[in-house]
Protein backbone atom coordinates (compact mmCIF):
# COMPACT_ATOMS: atom_id res chain seq x y z
CA UNK A 1 0.00 0.00 0.00
CA UNK A 2 1.30 3.08 -0.78
CA UNK A 3 1.33 4.32 2.48
CA UNK A 4 3.72 2.32 3.92
CA UNK A 5 6.26 2.63 1.17
CA UNK A 6 8.89 5.28 1.53
CA UNK A 7 9.78 7.97 -0.35
CA UNK A 8 13.00 8.34 -1.97
CA UNK A 9 14.41 11.93 -3.20
CA UNK A 10 13.82 11.47 -6.29
CA UNK A 11 9.92 10.72 -6.28
CA UNK A 12 9.66 13.73 -3.84
CA UNK A 13 11.74 15.87 -6.28
CA UNK A 14 9.45 14.59 -9.36
CA UNK A 15 6.52 15.79 -6.82
CA UNK A 16 7.54 19.06 -6.05
CA UNK A 17 7.78 20.24 -9.82
CA UNK A 18 4.58 18.79 -10.16
CA UNK A 19 3.21 20.23 -6.89
CA UNK A 20 4.74 23.82 -8.18
CA UNK A 21 2.95 23.38 -11.76
CA UNK A 22 -0.14 22.47 -10.37
CA UNK A 23 -0.37 25.39 -8.39
CA UNK A 24 0.32 27.27 -11.41
CA UNK A 25 -2.34 26.33 -13.24
CA UNK A 26 -4.85 26.82 -10.26
CA UNK A 27 -3.91 30.13 -10.09
CA UNK A 28 -4.57 30.75 -13.43
CA UNK A 29 -8.20 29.24 -13.21
CA UNK A 30 -8.78 31.34 -10.34
CA UNK A 31 -8.04 34.64 -11.73
CA UNK A 32 -9.75 33.62 -15.14
CA UNK A 33 -12.75 33.16 -13.21
CA UNK A 34 -12.83 36.13 -10.96
CA UNK A 35 -11.33 38.77 -13.86
CA UNK A 36 -13.53 37.60 -16.43
CA UNK A 37 -16.41 36.95 -14.49
CA UNK A 38 -16.89 33.32 -15.30
CA UNK A 39 -18.73 31.08 -12.62
CA UNK A 40 -15.30 28.70 -10.60
CA UNK A 41 -15.36 25.29 -11.41
CA UNK A 42 -15.65 22.69 -9.11
CA UNK A 43 -11.80 22.71 -7.94
CA UNK A 44 -11.90 26.31 -7.18
CA UNK A 45 -15.08 25.75 -4.92
CA UNK A 46 -15.24 22.17 -3.87
CA UNK A 47 -14.85 21.77 0.08
CA UNK A 48 -11.62 19.09 -0.25
CA UNK A 49 -10.31 20.65 -3.42
CA UNK A 50 -6.36 20.56 -1.82
CA UNK A 51 -6.80 16.57 -0.79
CA UNK A 52 -8.03 16.00 -4.51
CA UNK A 53 -5.39 17.84 -6.11
CA UNK A 54 -2.12 15.57 -7.29
CA UNK A 55 -0.13 17.44 -4.49
CA UNK A 56 -2.93 16.68 -1.74
CA UNK A 57 -3.47 13.15 -2.87
CA UNK A 58 0.25 11.93 -3.37
CA UNK A 59 1.18 14.08 -0.07
CA UNK A 60 -1.82 12.41 2.27
CA UNK A 61 -1.01 8.64 0.85
CA UNK A 62 2.81 9.65 1.55
CA UNK A 63 1.83 10.68 5.25
CA UNK A 64 3.88 8.54 6.63
CA UNK A 65 7.16 8.17 4.43
CA UNK A 66 10.12 10.03 6.31
CA UNK A 67 10.48 12.34 4.12
CA UNK A 68 7.13 13.57 3.73
CA UNK A 69 7.05 13.94 7.73
CA UNK A 70 9.56 16.28 7.88
CA UNK A 71 8.69 19.78 8.88
CA UNK A 72 9.56 21.50 5.76
CA UNK A 73 7.80 19.32 4.08
CA UNK A 74 4.66 19.25 6.64
CA UNK A 75 4.37 23.48 6.07
CA UNK A 76 4.39 23.05 2.45
CA UNK A 77 1.60 21.05 2.97
CA UNK A 78 -0.17 23.34 5.03
CA UNK A 79 0.38 26.00 2.88
CA UNK A 80 -1.51 23.96 -0.09
CA UNK A 81 -4.08 23.35 1.66
CA UNK A 82 -4.49 27.42 3.16
CA UNK A 83 -4.07 28.53 -0.64
CA UNK A 84 -6.61 26.19 -1.63
CA UNK A 85 -8.85 27.30 1.26
CA UNK A 86 -8.29 30.70 0.46
CA UNK A 87 -8.97 30.61 -3.04
CA UNK A 88 -12.30 28.91 -2.76
CA UNK A 89 -13.82 30.87 0.11
CA UNK A 90 -13.32 33.83 -2.07
CA UNK A 91 -14.72 32.75 -5.15
CA UNK A 92 -17.80 31.65 -2.89
CA UNK A 93 -17.97 35.22 -2.20
CA UNK A 94 -17.69 36.75 -5.56
CA UNK A 95 -20.83 33.63 -6.73
CA UNK A 96 -22.73 35.17 -4.23
CA UNK A 97 -22.08 38.98 -5.33
CA UNK A 98 -19.56 39.92 -2.74
CA UNK A 99 -16.83 41.90 -4.28
CA UNK A 100 -13.27 40.30 -2.78
CA UNK A 101 -11.39 43.37 -0.71
CA UNK A 102 -7.55 44.32 -0.95
CA UNK A 103 -7.00 42.60 1.95
CA UNK A 104 -8.41 39.35 1.59
CA UNK A 105 -6.45 39.14 -1.80
CA UNK A 106 -3.40 40.22 -0.37
CA UNK A 107 -3.41 37.44 2.44
CA UNK A 108 -4.26 34.87 -0.75
CA UNK A 109 -1.46 36.09 -3.09
CA UNK A 110 0.73 35.86 0.67
CA UNK A 111 0.11 32.65 1.12
CA UNK A 112 0.61 31.72 -2.89
CA UNK A 113 4.07 33.48 -2.43
CA UNK A 114 4.82 31.26 0.64
CA UNK A 115 3.98 28.25 -1.30
CA UNK A 116 6.06 28.90 -3.65
CA UNK A 117 8.76 29.96 -1.54
CA UNK A 118 8.56 26.64 0.44
CA UNK A 119 8.44 24.67 -2.27
CA UNK A 120 11.37 26.14 -4.87
CA UNK A 121 13.25 26.05 -1.31
CA UNK A 122 13.13 22.19 -0.73
CA UNK A 123 12.38 21.20 -4.42
CA UNK A 124 16.60 23.48 -4.54
CA UNK A 125 17.63 21.13 -1.28
CA UNK A 126 16.58 17.87 -3.19
CA UNK A 127 18.13 18.20 -6.10
CA UNK A 128 21.76 18.17 -4.86
CA UNK A 129 20.80 15.58 -2.76
CA UNK A 130 19.61 13.97 -5.67
CA UNK A 131 22.63 15.01 -7.64
CA UNK A 132 25.03 13.89 -4.65
CA UNK A 133 23.39 9.82 -4.35
CA UNK A 134 24.18 7.07 -6.66
CA UNK A 135 20.40 5.66 -7.28
CA UNK A 136 21.58 2.07 -7.26
CA UNK A 137 23.12 1.83 -3.79
CA UNK A 138 21.95 5.16 -2.10
CA UNK A 139 25.58 5.83 -1.45
CA UNK A 140 27.38 8.78 -2.20
CA UNK A 141 28.27 9.25 -5.53
CA UNK A 142 31.92 10.15 -7.20
CA UNK A 143 31.10 13.83 -7.78
CA UNK A 144 30.20 14.38 -4.16
CA UNK A 145 32.96 12.22 -3.18
CA UNK A 146 36.38 14.37 -4.24
CA UNK A 147 34.70 17.16 -2.82
CA UNK A 148 34.37 15.40 0.68
CA UNK A 149 37.64 13.76 0.43
CA UNK A 150 39.56 17.19 -0.69
CA UNK A 151 38.22 18.59 2.89
CA UNK A 152 39.65 15.37 4.78
CA UNK A 153 42.70 15.44 3.46
CA UNK A 154 42.66 19.32 4.00
CA UNK A 155 41.80 18.68 7.43
CA UNK A 156 44.22 15.75 8.20
CA UNK A 157 47.47 17.51 6.95
CA UNK A 158 46.58 20.97 8.95
CA UNK A 159 46.03 18.65 12.00
CA UNK A 160 48.43 15.80 11.00
CA UNK A 161 46.46 13.48 12.00
CA UNK A 162 45.90 10.11 10.22
CA UNK A 163 43.73 9.71 7.60
CA UNK A 164 43.39 6.46 6.27
CA UNK A 165 41.78 5.58 2.07
CA UNK A 166 40.76 2.18 1.24
CA UNK A 167 39.10 0.55 -2.03
CA UNK A 168 37.01 -2.36 -2.37
CA UNK A 169 35.75 -4.03 -5.30
CA UNK A 170 33.51 -7.58 -5.74
CA UNK A 171 35.11 -10.49 -6.28
CA UNK A 172 34.18 -12.34 -9.60
CA UNK A 173 31.16 -9.97 -9.93
CA UNK A 174 31.35 -10.42 -13.59
CA UNK A 175 30.15 -14.25 -12.61
CA UNK A 176 26.87 -12.86 -11.03
CA UNK A 177 25.99 -11.09 -13.93
CA UNK A 178 26.44 -13.59 -16.05
CA UNK A 179 25.36 -16.34 -14.57
CA UNK A 180 21.84 -14.53 -12.61
CA UNK A 181 21.17 -11.79 -14.94
CA UNK A 182 22.08 -7.96 -14.38
CA UNK A 183 19.28 -6.94 -12.33
CA UNK A 184 20.26 -9.82 -9.63
CA UNK A 185 23.62 -8.22 -10.38
CA UNK A 186 21.91 -4.83 -9.47
CA UNK A 187 20.46 -6.52 -6.43
CA UNK A 188 23.64 -7.95 -4.77
CA UNK A 189 25.25 -4.12 -5.51
CA UNK A 190 22.76 -2.15 -3.46
CA UNK A 191 22.85 -5.36 -0.44
CA UNK A 192 26.72 -5.35 -0.35
CA UNK A 193 26.62 -1.15 0.01
CA UNK A 194 24.44 -1.75 2.91
CA UNK A 195 26.28 -4.14 4.87
CA UNK A 196 29.29 -2.33 4.30
CA UNK A 197 27.36 0.73 5.43
CA UNK A 198 26.17 -1.07 8.32
CA UNK A 199 29.61 -2.11 9.06
CA UNK A 200 31.68 0.95 9.20
CA UNK A 201 32.58 3.42 12.00
CA UNK A 202 29.60 6.27 12.26
CA UNK A 203 32.24 8.87 11.07
CA UNK A 204 33.53 6.65 8.04
CA UNK A 205 32.40 7.35 4.46
CA UNK A 206 31.73 4.83 1.81
CA UNK A 207 31.42 6.21 -1.97
CA UNK A 208 29.93 4.14 -5.25
CA UNK A 209 33.62 4.75 -6.79
CA UNK A 210 32.27 2.97 -10.17
CA UNK A 211 31.31 -0.59 -11.30
CA UNK A 212 31.29 -2.72 -8.56
CA UNK A 213 33.48 -0.60 -6.24
CA UNK A 214 33.40 1.43 -3.31
CA UNK A 215 35.77 4.15 -1.97
CA UNK A 216 36.39 4.22 1.72
CA UNK A 217 37.72 7.45 3.89
CA UNK A 218 38.78 6.65 7.41
CA UNK A 219 39.80 9.44 9.42
CA UNK A 220 41.54 9.17 12.43
CA UNK A 221 42.69 5.82 11.52
CA UNK A 222 46.03 4.22 11.39
CA UNK A 223 46.86 1.29 8.84
CA UNK A 224 45.63 -0.78 12.21
CA UNK A 225 42.70 0.21 13.49
CA UNK A 226 41.58 0.43 9.39
CA UNK A 227 42.62 -2.90 8.53
CA UNK A 228 40.40 -3.71 11.73
CA UNK A 229 37.36 -1.83 10.41
CA UNK A 230 37.50 -3.11 7.22
CA UNK A 231 38.27 -6.97 8.25
CA UNK A 232 35.02 -6.82 9.82
CA UNK A 233 33.71 -5.49 6.26
CA UNK A 234 35.08 -8.63 4.76
CA UNK A 235 34.27 -11.08 7.31
CA UNK A 236 30.12 -9.23 7.35
CA UNK A 237 29.81 -10.56 3.79
CA UNK A 238 31.55 -13.11 3.88
CA UNK A 239 29.62 -14.61 6.68
CA UNK A 240 25.97 -14.68 5.06
CA UNK A 241 25.22 -15.19 1.42
CA UNK A 242 23.07 -12.29 0.08
CA UNK A 243 19.48 -13.28 -0.50
CA UNK A 244 17.97 -13.08 -4.25
CA UNK A 245 14.43 -13.20 -5.08
CA UNK A 246 13.17 -16.87 -5.60
CA UNK A 247 14.72 -17.55 -2.39
CA UNK A 248 18.32 -18.68 -3.81
CA UNK A 249 21.29 -17.40 -1.65
CA UNK A 250 24.54 -16.13 -3.11
CA UNK A 251 27.73 -16.18 -1.73
CA UNK A 252 29.94 -13.26 -2.20
CA UNK A 253 33.05 -11.65 -0.80
CA UNK A 254 35.21 -8.87 -1.71
CA UNK A 255 39.05 -7.53 -1.95
CA UNK A 256 40.43 -4.59 0.05
CA UNK A 257 43.67 -2.14 -0.87
CA UNK A 258 44.45 0.06 1.84
CA UNK A 259 46.56 3.03 1.90
CA UNK A 260 47.42 5.71 4.86
CA UNK A 261 47.29 9.00 3.22
CA UNK A 262 50.78 10.54 2.96
CA UNK A 263 50.65 14.46 2.92
CA UNK A 264 53.73 15.24 1.24
CA UNK A 265 51.90 13.25 -1.91
CA UNK A 266 48.63 14.14 -3.93
CA UNK A 267 45.33 12.45 -2.92
CA UNK A 268 45.55 11.44 -6.05
CA UNK A 269 48.61 9.16 -5.49
CA UNK A 270 47.49 8.01 -2.11
CA UNK A 271 44.63 6.60 -4.20
CA UNK A 272 46.60 5.12 -6.62
CA UNK A 273 48.36 3.26 -4.03
CA UNK A 274 44.56 1.90 -2.66
CA UNK A 275 44.54 0.38 -5.77
CA UNK A 276 47.76 -1.39 -5.89
CA UNK A 277 47.02 -3.08 -2.63
CA UNK A 278 43.74 -3.95 -4.13
CA UNK A 279 45.58 -5.54 -7.21
CA UNK A 280 47.68 -7.40 -4.81
CA UNK A 281 44.72 -8.69 -3.07
CA UNK A 282 43.22 -10.06 -5.78
CA UNK A 283 46.52 -11.20 -6.81
CA UNK A 284 47.01 -13.22 -3.40
CA UNK A 285 43.76 -15.03 -3.93
CA UNK A 286 40.95 -12.68 -3.34
CA UNK A 287 38.35 -12.32 -0.36
CA UNK A 288 41.21 -10.28 1.65
CA UNK A 289 42.94 -7.09 2.74
CA UNK A 290 45.90 -5.61 2.06
CA UNK A 291 47.91 -2.72 3.12
CA UNK A 292 49.74 -0.81 0.77
CA UNK A 293 53.81 -0.93 1.11
CA UNK A 294 56.89 0.05 -1.00
CA UNK A 295 57.51 -3.16 -2.05
CA UNK A 296 54.40 -3.55 -3.86
CA UNK A 297 55.20 -0.12 -5.57
CA UNK A 298 58.61 -2.19 -7.41
CA UNK A 299 56.56 -5.38 -8.07
CA UNK A 300 54.32 -3.47 -10.90
P1 LIG B 1 37.49 -9.41 -9.94
O1 LIG B 1 37.32 -10.41 -8.84
O2 LIG B 1 38.84 -9.48 -10.56
O3 LIG B 1 37.14 -8.04 -9.50
O4 LIG B 1 36.47 -9.86 -11.08
P2 LIG B 1 35.15 -9.13 -11.52
O5 LIG B 1 34.36 -10.07 -12.36
O6 LIG B 1 34.43 -8.59 -10.32
O7 LIG B 1 35.71 -7.88 -12.31
P3 LIG B 1 35.45 -7.33 -13.76
O8 LIG B 1 36.07 -5.97 -13.76
O9 LIG B 1 35.90 -8.32 -14.80
O10 LIG B 1 33.89 -7.19 -13.89
C1 LIG B 1 33.15 -6.24 -13.23
C2 LIG B 1 31.72 -6.39 -13.69
O11 LIG B 1 30.87 -5.52 -12.97
C3 LIG B 1 31.55 -6.06 -15.15
C4 LIG B 1 30.36 -5.13 -15.19
O12 LIG B 1 29.44 -5.55 -16.15
C5 LIG B 1 29.76 -5.25 -13.81
N1 LIG B 1 29.08 -4.02 -13.38
C6 LIG B 1 29.61 -2.79 -13.25
N2 LIG B 1 28.66 -1.92 -12.83
C7 LIG B 1 27.52 -2.63 -12.70
C8 LIG B 1 26.18 -2.28 -12.29
O13 LIG B 1 25.85 -1.14 -11.97
N3 LIG B 1 25.26 -3.28 -12.27
C9 LIG B 1 25.58 -4.56 -12.61
N4 LIG B 1 24.62 -5.48 -12.54
N5 LIG B 1 26.83 -4.91 -13.01
C10 LIG B 1 27.78 -3.96 -13.05
MG1 LIG C 1 36.24 -3.80 -10.58
MG1 LIG D 1 35.34 -7.08 -9.17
Amino acid sequence: MGADRDVSAQELLTQLDDAIEEMRAFMQGWHRSIVCGKPPGKILTAENAHAAARFGAWSAAHAEAGLVRQPAFQDLIDSHRKVYEQARRLALGVTAGQAIRTVEYDALIGQLSRFYDQSRRLRDAFRKLVSEIDPLTGLHNRQIMTEELDVEYSRGRRTNGPLCIALADIDFFKKVNDTHGHAAGDMVLASVAGRFLAHLRPYDTIYRYGGEEFLLCLPNANTGTANSVLERLRRALESEPIGLPEGRDLPVTASFGLVRVNYDHSLKASIERADQALYAAKQAGRNRVVTWSESLESDQ
